[in-house]
């Protein structure tokens, strides 16, 4: 595949060449059966097949159990989870950590239905740090967490101890891209365009404990977690086409040696991007203040000027790198390197940084 381009987007983003070569194929002949993966039903043998393996991978790479854990998928985006969220388990307050703009969106609906305490907030500083003291709530219902702010660059390494206050994670944009302690959350989400899949489907790891325990009965049917739990993802017809990406996005997970692999992998692309960055602080400044917060899924900086960050991007478009330019609402480069995202991109990246500032520093 020749053709194929640096890509350092957001979201939706890169997936493994192996992956979109088999999805080509299932397109037109999915498990031999002379239909497509879109032609076929949810209700089939073979869907099921899919659909039960991309639930089993997911627990194997976690390290969890049928048991304990249920993996469902939704649509709706991770947008629709920041509803869902306090429809069910929210009874009377939640603590927020806001430290970016899904953060603010995900605290912002949880505000219709019951009391939002900001546990802490980097917005003073448009969200170019992570607080490193909070206020929480002992009688919290619970504490949502987003991981991997990929518009701002931050990322926790560790998490904050939240006593036994159930923890609720966004995890879009790093799912699957760095090491986890898995069974500390109640609940973790992930919209899959970033790291797992294709748009359209929305990973959900949930103890089903908790959801015995705490979930709320008045809740709208296709909006209560119980629903897709009991029906296994079928309580309705899932996005189809998502859950078999996703789920051979999975298998490339496993081939490639599991999480610690996948994540020493990130670590280096992120170093050799970083060190670039920080060998030339006078042009390529980081926008994250506190090294230690800065994400190694998506890397974000400015340039001396917005001129000069447009000529950047445009430059680089023409040697095949795309999807550089920063999120509409802080500007700036951002250079989104998910688990797919290769070595030799990243190394052609850092080249193009050390070349376009030779040529106008
Ligand atoms: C992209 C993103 C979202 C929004 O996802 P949608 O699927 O578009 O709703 C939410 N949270 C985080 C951390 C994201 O990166």
């Amino acid at each position: 595949m020749s053709t194929r381009a640096h890509n350092f987007y957001a979201g939706p983003a890169i997936l493994p060449v192996s992956v979109l070569e088999e999805t080509r194929d299932a397109v037109m002949n999915f498990a031999n059966l002379g239909v497509s993966i879109l032609e076929i039903s949810h209700r089939s043998k073979e869907f099921d097949a899919v659909i039960q393996e991309a639930e089993n991978d997911a627990l194997a790479i976690m390290g969890l159990s049928a048991q304990d854990c249920a993996v469902i998928f939704v649509g709706g985006g991770a947008s629709l989870q920041f509803a869902m969220i306090p429809m069910n388990f929210l009874h009377t307050k939640a603590d927020y950590l806001v430290t970016g703009e899904w953060a603010t969106k995900a605290a912002k609906e949880a505000k219709m239905f019951g009391a939002v305490n900001e546990a802490a907030s980097s917005k003073d500083k448009n969200f170019n740090y992570l607080p490193k003291s909070y206020k929480f709530s002992p009688d919290a219902d619970y504490v949502h967490i987003t991981t991997n702010n990929t518009i701002y660059g931050t990322e926790w390494k560790s998490i904050p101890d939240v006593g036994s206050v159930p923890l609720i994670s966004d995890m879009s944009s790093d799912m699957f891209g760095v090491k986890r302690e898995w069974s500390r959350y109640s609940l973790i989400y992930a919209g899959a365009q970033k790291n797992l899949g294709p748009a359209g489907v929305t990973m959900i790891v949930i103890k089903r404990a908790y959801l015995e325990a705490k979930a709320k009965e008045q809740v709208p049917t296709m909006l209560k977690y119980k629903t897709h739990v009991d029906g296994k993802s079928l309580y309705n017809t899932p996005p189809v086409f998502g859950v078999f990406v996703l789920g051979k996005t999975l298998k490339w997970i496993q081939k490639e040696g599991g999480l610690d692999a996948i994540e020493a992998r990130n670590q280096k692309k992120a170093r050799i991007i970083y060190d670039v960055i920080d060998a030339r602080p006078d042009f390529y400044k980081g926008t994250v203040t506190d090294k230690s917060d800065r994400s190694i899924m998506n890397l974000t900086w400015n340039l001396p000027s917005p001129e000069l960050e447009d000529k950047f991007v445009a430059e680089a478009k023409k040697k095949q790198m795309v999807g550089l330019k920063g999120h509409r609402s802080v500007g700036g480069i951002r250079s989104s390197q998910y688990n797919a995202c290769p070595v030799e991109s990243v190394e052609a990246l850092a080249k193009f940084m050390e070349e376009f500032y030779a040529a106008n520093k």
